[in-house]
């Protein structure tokens, strides 16, 4: 599995639609200072289902959202597609290509697609437990997470490892259902 596409409209300083295409191999973004470089990391963990703000560097659901620029007007929704390789099945799905999509609007609705078909924020996170992806998992490692990991509890630092494993997936429903 890997990370073919991602669409960014609306989102943080992408006002305009854009499409970033990968190839196989490593893919380096550069660019001046504020040009949007971390937004575009902001944007993958947002699509994969990050619900903490602070994660992404915003406070408020619509921080998210293009509030405009001396030339342009602010934006009413950020939209942001990921697009996936899943020739080799990793993810459960009879797809060999499998999209997922995140939408938030200044109402604070907002919509979660997996190939389109509208699902829940669950489902989205379910679909990348023990992948690797997803918002736990560490395919998104920021500044800082590297020293986090090493200096949380062990507990905490189990979770990186139970992620790995491929056991997370089991743990979580494991703790829904006792909760019910
Ligand atoms: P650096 O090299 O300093 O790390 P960067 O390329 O990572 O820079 P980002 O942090 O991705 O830059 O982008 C910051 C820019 O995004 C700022 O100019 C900020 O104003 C803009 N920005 C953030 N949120 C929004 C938003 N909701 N609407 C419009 N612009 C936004
Ligand atoms: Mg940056």
């Amino acid at each position: 599995m890997h990370l073919k596409r991602l669409e960014i409209h609306g989102f943080k300083s992408f006002a305009d639609r854009i499409n970033l295409v990968f190839k196989p191999g490593i893919t380096a973004i550069v660019g001046p200072n504020g040009s949007g470089k971390s937004n575009i990391a902001d944007s993958l963990r947002w699509v994969m289902g990050e619900t903490n703000l602070r994660n992404i560097r915003g406070t408020k659901t619509d921080d998210v959202i293009f509030s405009g620029s001396e030339e342009r007007k602010p934006l009413g929704m950020a939209e942001v597609t990921l697009v996936l390789d899943n020739t080799d099945q990793t993810l459960p799905l009879d797809y060999t290509e499998v999209a997922v999509t995140r939408r938030v609007y200044r109402s604070g609705e907002s919509e979660f697609l997996i190939n389109r078909v509208p699902v829940r924020l669950r489902d989205i996170q379910e679909l990348f437990f023990d992948t690797g992806l997803g918002k736990e998992a560490y395919s998104v490692i920021s500044q800082g997470k590297i020293d986090a990991i090493l200096s949380v509890r062990p507990e905490d630092r189990r979770s990186v490892f139970e992620e790995a494993a491929g056991i997370m997936r089991y743990k979580v429903k494991k703790n829904l259902t006792l909760k019910k």
